[in-house]
């Protein structure tokens, strides 16, 4: 019989190896019952069944895939002429314009092994998780070459950095720039990544030897628009009435995605009408069903449409004929971004000193969109809010800065700046509006003038939707016109997509 002294003894030496012991025990138990925290499978998806014939209306990104898709199926015969292949595409646009898709047709083309994973799983995840998670997604796309990491919405960990302080977002990034620089690219591994901005990229992702080869996914045209709902219609019984080229007119602004919605849709209200084939009435059902829907990406409607068309004819038309300004590169009427409608400008060369002429020119075009809707319809929109805040800029620094006024006063009182009075005020807010008015009477006198050729610019839009260059050169055959350069390219006026205006469609 021990003492009871000895059981104390025992008690006090084992006492707290066993209390860790069982609590190691409970930890390691818990831990295996959080089963998300396991390290996810990563595996390549099943992409093959996709080819180019699957997409449709994005033939520029769709040239320059073809590019990759030769590099994936024979990257031998590029690296032994010691071809440097790019490794990071980036493809970018709005949503539902066809990015994963594009994505998945590479891979399908190509047969390379496709690794797709969404940006934003590897946020979502516990600290450091989602910088491992990528270690191990480049890790097992090596071993299975020729392999696409496909990373979709980017924007997830590419935000710029700094803006949310996210250490784990960071972290992430860091990650992936550093497996970016870490491969060779001998052309049989590629990393495409989609992003609806590229401007909300950190630029760090998009230096050489990352993502250096960007790629713009627009929304279709009229007849890329076309093109895409014959795919999505492809294996639908259609009745004789269906007519998609009008309905492809009737969807300016909409984006492949809600095209194949439309398409769906309309095989839906067949189906439940017990039709055996879908006739035209389902599809304008299904365009009213998928845009009313819709606030933010809408359809114009076709006075919109026309509105749009003379208001850009009317910046272009003046931009033709003013020699202080540069010649028109393209106009569109697909709403694109924030914008219903532009024209852009090819500089002809980089300038930094401008005269009086040239400013009011640059001002004539601007109120050139606002002067031709005025003409035609004889009512103003909102739509030209943009150009009006543009014309008040440059008419403000004209008397402001650089003293261009016309009456002395001005510029007396613009040679020294600090106070001035109400009455310097109310000069120089009047010989802004003499600017304005000047530029408004050359705009109306130009558009009245060239009256037919504003209406082919129109009609031709109208039809098109874009105009390129040739087009807007053959239109304006005839007319005095000016010296032509090289340059960038330059938005000179681009409408922003306005609230609507309670009333009739945003007439005012
Ligand atoms: P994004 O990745 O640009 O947001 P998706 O590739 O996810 O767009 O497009 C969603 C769906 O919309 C596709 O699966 C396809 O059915 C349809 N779609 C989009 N663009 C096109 C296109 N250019 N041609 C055919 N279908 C398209
Ligand atoms: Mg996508
Ligand atoms: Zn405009």
């Amino acid at each position: 019989m021990p003492e009871w002294y000895e059981i104390e003894s025992w008690i006090i030496t084992w006492a707290p190896i066993i209390f860790m012991g069982l609590l190691v025990f409970f930890i390691y138990r818990t831990m295996k019952l959080m089963p998300r925290t396991k390290p996810q499978q990563i595996k390549p998806e099943s992409a093959s069944s996709i080819s180019w014939e699957d997409v449709a209306g994005a033939d520029e990104a769709k040239a320059e895939l073809a590019e990759v898709v030769e590099f994936l199926r024979d990257p031998k015969r590029f690296a032994a002429l010691g071809a440097k292949v790019p490794k990071g595409i980036l493809l970018h646009g709005p949503p539902g314009t066809g990015k994963t898709l594009l994505a998945k047709a590479v891979a399908g083309e190509s047969g390379a092994q496709f690794f797709s994973q969404s940006a934003a799983s590897f946020v979502e995840m516990f600290a450091g998780l989602g910088a491992a998670r990528i270690r191990r997604l480049f890790a097992e796309a090596r071993k299975e070459r020729p392999a696409i990491i496909f990373i979709d919405e980017l924007d997830a960990v590419g935000a710029r950095r700094g803006s949310d302080n996210n250490s784990e977002r960071e972290q992430t990034l860091n990650q992936l720039l550093v497996e970016m620089d870490g491969f060779d690219s001998a052309g049989d591994l590629v990393v495409i990544a989609a992003s609806n901005l590229l401007e909300k990229l950190d630029p760090a992702l998009l230096r050489p030897g990352r993502f250096d080869r960007q790629i713009l996914v627009s929304p279709p045209g009229v007849a890329g628009r076309e093109e895409i709902l014959k795919v999505h219609t492809r294996s639908k019984p259609l009745a004789s009435n269906c007519d998609l080229a009008t309905l492809a007119r009737q969807t300016s602004g909409l984006a492949g995605a809600d095209l194949a919605n439309i398409c769906n849709e309309a095989a839906i209200f067949a189906a439940r009408a017990r039709r055996t084939q879908l006739v035209q009435a389902d599809f304008d059902d299904a365009v009213e069903r998928v845009v009313a829907g819709m606030q933010s990406r809408r359809a114009l409607t076709e006075h919109e449409r026309r509105v749009v068309a003379w208001h850009e004819a009317g910046h272009a038309l003046c931009a033709e004929l003013l020699p202080g300004v540069d010649r028109v590169h393209k106009i569109s009427i697909v709403p694109r971004g924030s914008a219903l409608g532009y024209t852009l400008n090819l500089p002809e060369e980089d300038r930094y000193l401008k005269t009086r002429e040239e400013l009011i020119d640059h001002m004539t075009v601007l109120l050139g969109g606002r002067v031709a809707e005025e003409i035609v319809f004889g009512a103003v929109t909102t739509g030209a809010s943009n150009d009006l805040q543009r014309v008040a800029e440059i008419s403000r620094s004209m008397i402001h800065d650089y003293a261009m006024g016309t009456s002395i006063t001005s510029r007396k009182v613009s040679a020294h700046g600090g106070e001035v009075s109400d009455r310097t005020r109310e000069l120089r807010d009047e010989e802004q509006q003499h600017l304005a008015d000047e530029a408004k009477r050359a705009a109306t006198k130009l558009i009245v003038e060239h009256r037919d050729k504003l209406e082919e610019l129109a009609a031709q839009l109208l039809r098109n939707e874009v105009l390129e260059r040739p087009d807007i050169e053959r239109i304006m055959a005839g007319t005095q016109r000016f010296r032509r350069g090289a340059g960038g390219l330059r938005v000179v006026a681009a409408e922003p997509v306005q609230p609507p205006v309670s009333g009739a469609e945003g007439a005012s």
